[in-house]
């Protein structure tokens, strides 16, 4: 049984692990999605996956719960994690100057600088076709408020774009996706994630 944990500090907490469970059945495999708010549930599961929300409210609750740290260590000891929108602002190494004025403490995972609010300056939300690497069909994804990344470097590489904003990428186990994969009943992308477990 693989367990696949969401960090339930706020965000769309049962709408990931409703799609970790669809995604799970479509690959026949048995497992379940959990939600995770302690040092002890953390360290029972196979996988993590960081909801988007508002990234400085999720990095003060990563703080408060104890999980900043066990994160890293854990995710260090080779433990799949996907960051999903402001999840995935949390999972870089370098924010720009929003996310120092704000004092949000990155978890630095990631080799990639972030821009927390690159397409939300633009257009609140949207929807739009997107192209990524390994998925035969394009994948229909929705930005709300969106980080886009703006660079990547050494492992890191870029799985999607709009123009010149990366909007997926990936290092080894580790992936940051700017949108939110876990709002379209399209689980290829909570697949992608879930055989890496
Ligand atoms: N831009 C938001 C932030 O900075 C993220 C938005 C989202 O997760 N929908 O946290």
């Amino acid at each position: 049984m693989k367990r696949t944990g969401i960090i339930a500090a706020q965000g769309d907490i049962s709408e990931h692990i409703e799609a970790v469970n669809r995604a799970f059945g479509e690959m026949g495999v048995k497992g379940e999605g959990v939600q995770v708010r302690s040092r002890n549930e953390l360290k029972r599961i196979d996988g993590v996956i960081l909801p988007g929300g508002e990234s400085t409210s999720i990095s003060k609750l990563l703080a408060s719960f104890g999980l900043h740290d066990t994160l890293i260590n854990r995710a260090e000891e080779g433990m799949p994690i996907m960051g999903t929108c402001a999840g995935s602002i949390l999972l870089a190494r370098k924010g720009g100057s929003e996310v120092q004025r704000t004092g949000t403490r990155l978890l630095g995972l990631m080799n990639m600088e972030v821009d927390r609010n690159a397409f939300g300056r633009q257009r609140e939300s949207f929807q739009t076709r997107l192209d990524v690497v390994g998925l035969e069909e394009p994948y229909e994804a929705v930005f709300i408020r969106a980080p886009a990344i703006i660079d990547v470097w050494g492992d890191c590489k870029p799985l999607a774009k709009i123009d010149d904003y990366i909007v997926m990428a990936r290092q080894g186990s580790r992936f940051a996706l700017t949108f939110h994969p876990e709002l379209t009943p399209d689980f290829r992308l909570h697949r992608l994630f879930l055989s890496e477990l």
